[in-house]
């Protein structure tokens, strides 16, 4: 049970890291595991059952080979220098791409997703930029957004699709099957094993034979997403690890008909609209954009379920869905923004008898909650189904409800029809990032030989940064 390294999670940062590992031929002895399935064995019942059936014992969306990035809509974002964010810092994905920019200068940055997207593309990504033509009317949208004090950010996409992504990170698995990489699947990672300030080991569940046992290595990385930022929150609460007051970004999934996102769906693909509504004047923007797709649900820890959304390469809908959300960032004495986001989610939940609420947009206009048979009589139907009509505004909170309709106030000076009253609202929407864990250059923790990389740390926000953040870890582990 000894290992050369252990990796906590089997997300796309940990999937690259091993692929990278391969390549320089240091690490013999490698063990990833991961609490869900193998990807071939990952399937999310809603399509035949219409509603969220809480897969047991852990979420197939979001758990499991390639972490959330199998049943993701696969939008390789490939930022350039070119993408300036509302504060006129270059523009690295959602929440500032994570704190990756703290540790390696940005043209550093730029040629790693470059190396990055080479990976993806040698696995079947399709070749076809979106985003790079239409430089005119791409241009002449950005100003008219301007002038409503909202930032369009505009860079190339690589879009998998869904199914596709399931079938280009099941080419990624054989592969690190294939050149000799161990995984474990239905196996959490329960707690660590540290002595004397230094990594030892993991403490692991064989969840289907129920078996506990230690594993060791003085070599582990964390690589735990977002799903696990709430376990990554206790692990270093419970030894010291040094993080730093985090944020958490709560808002809603927003539903429009594709004819209303026409210009930016055909120009872009994905616009992301970022701005400083009045009057709070906290960042909104828009994220996960997914034309013709289908929104849908996700079950957290905690059994919380969240909202996502994201769009097949042949599988069409007749609707847009995007996220809209607000950065919250908490100053002294609060320093719980995971718990805060919990809280949110749990109201919301509740509120609709566990399930994902849906709102129409003139029902929070009109002050009234939505019912069935409004959903039924709704110009935009929902491609979620078993959401439950209701008010959102019972649940999300003054001032993230006052950014977000305020928000889509401004941008519908930009797309007409984008505060439509048909439109839809679902919630709760929330990117749990764990408190950043504070590292070093080298991505180490303050305990020696624990690492963190990917979303769950804060590192990045994405696809392409949690692959590239992988790499990154592994380039850094050859040396030694
Ligand atoms: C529906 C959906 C659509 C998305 N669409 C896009 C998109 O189009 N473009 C984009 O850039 N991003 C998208 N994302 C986000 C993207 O998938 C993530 O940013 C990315 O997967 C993060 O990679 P990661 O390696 O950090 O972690 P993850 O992919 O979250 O993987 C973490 C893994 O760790 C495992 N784990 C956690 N805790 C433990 C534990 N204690 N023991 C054992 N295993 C554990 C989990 O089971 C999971 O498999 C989407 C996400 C979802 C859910």
């Amino acid at each position: 049970m000894n290992y050369d390294l252990i990796v906590v999670g089997m997300g796309p940062s940990s999937v690259f890291l091993a692929y990278e590992l391969i390549n320089t031929k240091k690490y013999k002895n490698i063990l990833l595991i991961d609490q869900g399935k193998s990807v071939e064995k990952r399937y999310c019942p809603i399509s035949k059952t219409n509603k969220c059936m809480g897969c047991k014992p852990y979420c197939n969306i979001t758990c499991g080979f390639s972490g959330a990035g199998a049943f993701s809509d696969g939008k390789l974002n490939s930022y350039h220098l070119s993408s300036k964010d509302s504060d006129g810092d270059i523009y690295l994905g959602g929440n500032d791409g994570g704190y990756i920019k703290k540790y390696m200068p940005k043209d550093e940055i730029f040629k790693l997703l470059e190396y990055t997207d080479n990976i993806y593309l040698k696995f079947g990504a399709d070749k076809e930029l979106k985003g790079i033509n239409y430089k005119e009317e791409i241009l002449e949208l950005q100003e008219k957004s301007k002038k409503q004090g909202l930032n369009l950010v505009s860079y190339p996409i690589r879009h998998l699709g869904t199914e596709k992504a399931h079938i280009l990170y099941g080419k990624l698995q054989k592969y690190l099957k294939d050149n000799g990489i161990n995984m474990l699947f239905e196996t959490e990672a329960k707690d660590l094993i540290i002595e004397d300030g230094k990594v030892k080991g993991v403490k692991i569940h064989d969840i289907k034979n129920d078996i506990c046992k230690d594993l060791f290595s003085d070599k582990v990385v964390l690589a735990v997403g977002r799903k696990g930022a709430s376990w990554l929150s206790d692990i270093c609460n419970k030894y010291g690890i040094e993080t730093k007051i985090g944020s958490v970004d709560i808002g809603i999934r927003y539903e429009l008909p594709d004819k209303t996102m026409a210009k930016i769906n055909k120009y872009l693909y994905e616009g992301k609209f970022i701005g400083r509504p009045f009057p709070y004047r906290d960042k909104v923007r828009t994220f996960c954009q997914n034309p013709s797709g289908f929104v849908s649900a996700e079950v957290y820890d905690n059994g919380l379920t969240l909202v996502n959304g994201h769009s097949y390469k042949d599988k069409k809908s007749t609707n847009t869905n995007l996220a809209i959300l607000v950065s919250h960032h908490f100053t002294h004495p609060f320093d719980k923004p995971i718990e805060y986001g919990e809280n949110v989610a749990q109201n919301l939940n509740r509120l609709a008898g566990n399930k994902i609420m849906v709102q129409r947009l003139g029902d929070i206009y009109r002050g009234r909650r939505t019912w069935e048979e409004d959903l039924n009589n709704n110009s935009v139907k929902p491609t979620l189904k078993g959401a439950v009509a209701g008010d959102l505004t019972y649940g999300l909170g003054y001032r993230t409800m006052t950014d977000i309709l305020q928000f889509i106030k401004d941008i519908d000076k930009v797309v007409e029809g984008f505060a439509h009253p048909d439109n839809l609202l679902y919630g709760p929407e929330i990117k749990f990032y764990s408190n950043e864990v504070v590292l070093d250059k080298d991505f180490q923790t303050s305990i020696k030989g624990l690492y963190s990389i990917g979303d769950g740390g804060g590192l990045s926000t994405g696809l392409m940064m949690a692959s590239a953040s992988g790499i990154q870890m592994a380039r850094i582990l050859s040396k030694k």
